[in-house]
């Protein structure tokens, strides 16, 4: 590749920051990612405990399916093709204490029967419900940065989906539950962070399981994150860890480059920060840069809430289990002063061979608390209380579990918890969020500023930005900001695809 002779300088390596970094190589800019932590990818991270891999991000991948359309815009960035997807027939099963059971499958007809099976008195929600995932199947995503010379062909496509997707926008996911009667189905819409989001959020992504649009990768979301890895260092970029960024070096409301924990300066054309939002604006550059925009955002918007997950090794095949579990409670469990939870996930990881040797399961449990203070808190000043916690909410969950599973508890041989502290300390998101911003019924598909009133060179891309959070946010939030800085130089932005043959050379 020719270099163009300038440099980008990334903050954080996370799915964004990569994604900017492959865009910027491709344009033929050096590329220099500082990362904080030792290895790549943020929230898209999992971990080894013995023999076992505890994966915390990936549930699915929206741009899965071959040809898919936003599977397009990953193989612009790395060869999807050399993940393997997996694709569960049931998205998760929610079951009471008492074995009343609710599957919600991924194939729209099979949910339908279920749905009809179960719940005849909501028979017109269901039909609706069912509707609204077959029609948003035909849903084409905008290039949320894009006007409308880069949309009008899709925007043409959407027009007859939209007065449906208008609708779905503007409603919560709780005021959605409350369209059935059965308490499962109204409780699969309305509880924790769901409720609060606009309904389209998950009939959307329903829509894309049913048309196997949103698979989950062998090796979890690091295999992606090694892609990345693996592209930068084809084309020349460099990931630099242990690198934490203490401030943007700014001259005349120009970023001219960052400065490293310790003092080292690194010079650049350009500074794109893909790390925490808040922590970018509020820290690295002191709040000079904030309007009544950026402002209200940060005082006002909702983030999801942050999580403990309970992480467990257990020495037995469970492969008769659902991906997915919700076990809804009788009586609610405390996981901090604050937080009742009145149902419990778990992730049972059997069709992921990587996460656990053969005969033996990975099983996860992430159990929401926006009390991510406390955490911090007793994680400082009290380390042995902290301890002593994260162990009563492991047993808790083990309880819950063993009313699923009688005498589980005794094939447990590996047992791991972390905590909002965790999360904050190793990927720096504010409040320890799992996804950024809550994308609020009546906001839109659409992205927040990404430059900062009044300071030149510098982007901000990534979860922050784009309301909805989640891995696709990485490419959607990196491919107009590299295309604005191609602009400002007159370089053109062309990019290669990776996989030759299928897809046409993107430009503009
Ligand atoms: C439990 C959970 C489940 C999820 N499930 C899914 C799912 O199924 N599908 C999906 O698509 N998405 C899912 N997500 C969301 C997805 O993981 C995130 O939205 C996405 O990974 C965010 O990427 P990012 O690059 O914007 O931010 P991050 O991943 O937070 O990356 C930011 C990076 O910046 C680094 N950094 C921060 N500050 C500094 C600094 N000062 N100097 C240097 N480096 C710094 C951090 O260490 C980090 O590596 C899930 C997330 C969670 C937590």
């Amino acid at each position: 590749m020719k270099r163009n002779g300038k440099k980008i300088v990334i903050i954080g390596g996370g799915i964004a920051g990569l994604s900017a970094a492959v865009y910027a190589l491709k344009c033929g800019y050096e590329v220099e990612v500082l990362e904080m932590h030792d290895m790549a990818g943020g929230l898209a991270m999992s971990w080894r405990r013995g023999p076992y891999t505890f994966e915390t991000c990936l549930h699915w991948l929206i741009g899965s399916k071959p040809d898919g359309e936003f599977n397009q815009v990953w193989k612009e960035l790395v060869d999807l093709d050399k993940l393997t997807f997996v694709d569960p027939h049931e998205f998760v099963r929610i079951e009471t204490e008492d074995g009343d059971t609710l599957r919600m499958y991924t194939n729209a007809d099979m949910l339908e029967a279920e749905l009809l099976r179960r719940a005849p008195q909501d028979i017109d929600a269901i039909h609706d419900f069912i509707h609204a995932i077959r029609t948003f199947g035909k849903f084409k995503l905008l290039d949320p940065a894009g006007g409308i010379a880069e949309n009008w062909l899709n925007m043409l496509r959407d027009v007859p989906v939209m007065p449906l997707l208008m609708k779905l926008g503007k409603m919560s996911g709780k005021e959605y539950g409350a369209r059935f009667a059965d308490p499962l189905l109204r409780g699969f819409f309305a509880t924790g962070d769901m409720g609060k989001l606009t309904a389209l959020a998950m009939v959307l992504s329903l829509a894309w399981m049913n048309n196997h649009d949103a698979g989950y990768c062998i090796g979890g979301s690091q295999a992606l994150i090694r892609l990345f890895e693996e592209k930068i260092a084809e084309l020349g970029g460099t990931i630099r860890f242990n690198a934490r960024v203490e401030r943007v070096i700014v001259e005349e409301d120009r970023a001219i480059g960052v400065q490293l924990v310790g003092g080292e300066a690194i010079p650049a054309d350009w500074v794109i920060s893909a790390a925490d939002g808040h922590a970018t604006i509020y820290e690295m550059l002191g709040g000079r840069y904030v309007n009544d925009t950026i402002g209200k955002i940060y005082a006002e918007s909702e983030t999801f809430a942050s999580y403990l997950q309970v992480s467990l090794g257990i020495a037995r095949d469970l492969k008769e289990q659902p991906a997915m579990l919700t076990r809804v409670l009788g009586s609610p469990i405390v996981i901090d002063p604050g937080t009742e939870l009145s149902s419990v996930g778990f992730r049972f990881f059997h069709f992921d061979p990587t996460s656990a040797p053969a005969g033996k399961t990975a099983v996860t449990s992430i159990l929401p608390t926006r009390n991510y203070e406390y955490w911090e808190k007793l994680r400082s000043e009290d380390p042995q209380g902290y301890r002593a916690e994260k162990a009563r909410v492991a047993e808790v969950v083990i309880d819950v579990l063993e009313g699923h599973l009688p005498g589980i508890r005794r094939s447990i041989e590996v047992m791991d918890v972390s905590t909002p502290a965790t999360v904050i300390r190793y990927t720096g998101n504010w409040k320890g969020s799992q996804e950024g911003w809550i994308m609020p019924p009546g906001a839109g598909i659409k992205p927040y500023p990404n430059t900062l009133p009044g300071l030149d060179h510098f982007f901000l891309i990534g979860q922050w930005i784009m309301p909805g959070g989640g891995l696709p946010s990485g490419p959607m939030t990196a491919r107009p900001a590299i295309k604005a800085i191609c602009k400002r130089d007159r370089v053109a932005f062309e990019i290669e695809p990776e996989v030759h043959g299928q897809l046409t050379a993107a430009k503009g």
